[in-house]
């Protein structure tokens, strides 16, 4: 009998959990296991802050997909999605087509610009290694022209990050850090910078504890960041991003830099194949297939599951996205064993730690809160499990965070 191919779309936290435990527990015999990728690398999607910073550099952030897969059991194609057909069980690449008898689509998130005009043109958004890198140089870029400008205009030293969730949060902290040392680089005097995080909702870090978001709060500030809470960006243009102030009132904030990060959908490839879908995000049966379609699962940001507790989905996290992957690759073994009692997820929250640059953290762990530098080592901790957990000791070894203060 033909061995059954399980083709797996994406080659994040997701897909590569599911590839790596589908490739220990099946038998080169038992089914074909293709993956797909746009690149030839992984990125740790959790550590793009710190690259589009320019903490950290972008070779750091990134693995050769290769280098955890085992080639006798899974086969790497690299190209872009387009489309899944459901009906004809196939998948439409940029440079042709495979079929499969079991999909896995963990295509990743995509920035959600909530159709705010001028944010597509003119802000970034910290979503890939390219996304990354061009944060990095503009703003290197806008502190070496406004150094050797004769007419200086400050403005190209204002950096703007639009949302106070994790992601902003997380930039701001290493920007905060970043920031001083390109103003020595370029001789800058560090006082005409300007750091403004804007945030619409009337709180840092919306539903998370008070108390750890008042110290963020305050070390960022000390830092130089300076916070416009309770303000919705309404449009970005050329000069930087206009804000609503009042019912009617609008002002403009001037700035070289925008960063929007603001939030996630999932990938629009889960649209374009017409399945029924949130943002991107298909809600998912108990044992993480999407409803209607027994051959299809979905995994990471492209999935999503009410927390039944709150009545609100579980929000996008590389935690989830990896829980998820391990009892997705169960359950296809089971499909292709033949077995019926499929496993269903249930999350276990291991809790969040959100990095304030490299050396100090917010996080509540296993219930407790951790500020400084416990909260930072466990965020390194944290960062290096999820190598460990894809990769083994070696890639740890490779790639791993030991820089602990
Ligand atoms: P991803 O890991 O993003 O992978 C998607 C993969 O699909 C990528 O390899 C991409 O190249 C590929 N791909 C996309 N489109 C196509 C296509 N059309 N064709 C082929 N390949 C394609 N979560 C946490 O739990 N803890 C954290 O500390 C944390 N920190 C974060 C920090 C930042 C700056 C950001 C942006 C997010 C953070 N998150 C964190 C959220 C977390 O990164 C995501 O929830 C997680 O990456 C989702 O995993 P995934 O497998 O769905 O997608
Ligand atoms: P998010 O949705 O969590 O936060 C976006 C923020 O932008 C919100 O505070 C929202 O109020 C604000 N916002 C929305 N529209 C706005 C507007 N028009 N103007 C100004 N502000 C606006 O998105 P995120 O921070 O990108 O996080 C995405 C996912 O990744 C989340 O699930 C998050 O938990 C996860 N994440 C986790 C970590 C971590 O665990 N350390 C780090 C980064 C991201």
């Amino acid at each position: 009998m033909k061995k059954p191919t399980i083709v797996v779309l994406g080659a994040g936290y997701g897909g590569l959990m599911t590839v790596t435990r589908l490739q220990k527990a099946l038998g080169q015999n038992e089914a074909e296991i293709v993956l797909v990728n746009k690149n030839d690398y992984h990125y740790e999607t959790t550590w793009l802050h710190e690259a589009s910073a320019g903490t950290l550099h972008h070779d750091r952030v990134r693995y050769p997909i290769k280098s955890v897969i085992n080639g006798s059991k899974v086969s790497f194609i690299q190209d872009s999605v387009l489309e899944v057909k459901t009906e004809d069980k196939k998948v439409v690449l940029e440079n042709g087509e495979i079929a499969y008898d079991y999909a896995v689509i963990g295509l990743g998130p995509e920035s959600e610009t909530f159709g705010i005009q001028g944010l597509k043109e003119y802000a970034f958004s910290i979503s890939n290694v390219n996304t990354a890198r061009e944060i990095r140089d503009h703003i290197q870029l806008q502190f070496a022209t406004y150094s050797s400008e004769a007419e200086k205009n400050e403005d190209r030293l204002t950096i703007v990050v639009g949302g106070a969730g994790f992601t902003g949060i997380e930039f701001l902290g290493e920007l905060a850090n970043r920031v001083p040392d390109l103003c020595k680089e370029y001789d800058i005097d560090f006082k005409k910078v300007r750091m403004y995080c804007v945030e619409a909702a009337p709180a840092v870090l919306p539903g998370f504890d008070p108390e750890l978001v008042d110290y963020a709060v305050s070390y960022l500030e000390k830092k130089g960041v300076e916070f416009k809470i309770g303000t919705p960006i309404k449009g970005a243009t050329p000069e930087g991003i206009i804000v609503s102030k009042g019912e009617d009132e609008v002002e403009e904030i001037k700035a070289g830099t925008v960063v929007w990060a603001a939030g996630v959908r999932g990938n629009s490839v889960i649209e374009a194949s017409g399945f029924e879908a949130m943002r991107g995000r298909i809600k998912v049966n108990l044992d993480m297939r999407a409803p209607g379609h027994d051959d299809i699962f979905i995994v990471g940001d492209c999935a999503l599951i009410i927390n039944e507790e709150i009545n609100r989905p579980y929000p996008p996290t590389a935690q989830i996205a990896m829980q998820q992957g391990e009892v997705i690759a169960k359950n296809l073994t089971k499909l292709v064993r033949n077995e019926s009692d499929l496993e269903t997820f249930t999350f276990e929250n291991k809790g969040t730690v959100c990095s304030l640059g490299d050396d100090n953290a917010i996080g509540v762990v296993f219930g407790k809160k951790v500020t400084g530098k416990t909260a930072s080592f466990l965020k390194k901790m944290v960062d290096n499990r999820a190598l460990l957990l894809i990769g083994g000791p070696s890639l740890v070894a490779k790639k791993g965070k030991f820089n602990i203060l």
